[in-house]
């Protein structure tokens, strides 16, 4: 079980990640939300936010993990009154634990977030499916037609597609779009992305109409459908 712990007091850091290890968790810390934090967070279970963080709080770091993860959010708060737990659940998060943290109690909530989580949706890719705007995506004959005409997508064009629109409405990394549409061990720049992505919205998109692929600043690429 992976933990990313966001806290910036190195006293509480080091307590926790103790006592933590020692209950079996592998904890991963930072200090404050960074440019990294999608990576961390798709490498976590679970994650143990601060609420009192330098620059963003731990409330808009919460929303920020919110806008590309379902991941289980605990928040560590200084104070026992309801306002920080109440803005906490609204920023979307799961549980809160009072400080002094008790790693036991940590521990219970953990487990019992965890449970609560409903397993992941399967994304069972439509061998043929319509994406909007006349776009249809034949993932068998490994073609991609617009009003019934061919496109002529690179193969590495046509696999950036199909991830996005299989992943449709989600942000993907650059990272993952490596990884689904390029190869699992193609340690690729991540330029490579940003350029088949303008290569493909010029390929897919209509004229003057919006894009089909979205950039997410920070994030990476969401697909959407255009009726
Ligand atoms: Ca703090």
């Amino acid at each position: 079980m992976n933990l990313l712990l966001v806290e910036d007091d190195p006293q509480i850091v080091e307590a926790l990640s103790m006592s933590l290890a020692r209950l079996g968790y592998r904890v991963d810390h930072m200090p404050q939300a960074s440019a990294d934090l999608p990576e961390r967070v798709a490498d976590a279970d679970a994650v143990i936010l601060d609420v009192g963080l330098p620059g963003d709080d731990g409330f808009a770091v919460c929303r920020t993990i919110r806008r590309h993860s379902s991941i289980p959010i605990i928040m560590l708060t200084a104070r026992s009154d309801d306002i920080d737990t109440v803005a906490g659940l609204e920023a979307g998060a799961d549980d809160y634990v009072v400080k002094p943290v008790s790693p036991r109690v940590l521990d219970a909530r953990i487990k019992a977030v965890l449970r609560r989580q409903a397993p992941a949706p399967v994304v069972v890719p439509d061998p043929l499916a319509t994406i909007g705007s006349g776009l249809r995506v034949d993932r068998r004959a490994a073609e991609v037609t617009r009003d019934g005409v061919a496109l002529n997508l690179s193969p590495t064009e046509k696999r950036l597609l199909f991830a996005l629109s299989d992943h449709s409405g989600q942000v993907l990394s650059r990272e993952q779009l490596l990884e689904l549409a390029w190869n699992q061990d193609f340690l690729g720049d991540s330029r490579l992305v940003d350029n088949a992505v303008q290569r493909l919205r010029g390929k897919i998109d209509g004229d003057g109409a919006d894009s089909h692929i979205e950039t997410v600043r920070g994030f990476g690429y969401r697909f959407r459908a255009i009726p």
